[in-house]
């Protein structure tokens, strides 16, 4: 088990726009580093909405969470059951704050 940042959900901003979002390594065998936009605890996220969303490049993390604990993002497949009730997050896409200097 990976502990070795303890106290912390792992959440932090977008150090660019500030935005929560959720970076880890996901998967066990092919690790992919993910960074995803990290809602907050009680918005949903159903999997039906992140599949419009889905590209070959911007994939689908199902995200439990857990009562106490870390939070740990989790690979989803094709057949991942439609009704799952955890959310579900594409990759953070940046949007910086515009700036005043144009
Ligand atoms: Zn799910
Ligand atoms: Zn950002």
């Amino acid at each position: 088990m990976a502990g070795r940042r303890r106290g912390g959900d792992g959440a932090r901003p977008c150090p660019a726009c500030g935005t929560p979002t959720l970076a880890q390594w996901v998967g066990t065998t092919a690790a992919l580093h993910a960074t995803v936009d990290l809602p907050g605890p009680d918005e949903p996220r159903p999997w039906a909405a992140a599949l419009l969303h889905r590209t070959p490049n911007n994939l689908i993390w199902c995200l439990p969470r857990p009562r106490y604990g870390p939070l740990r993002l989790r690979w989803t497949h094709a057949r991942h059951p439609p009704d799952c009730p955890h959310q579900h997050l594409t990759s953070h896409t940046c949007t910086p704050a515009p700036t005043t200097l144009f």
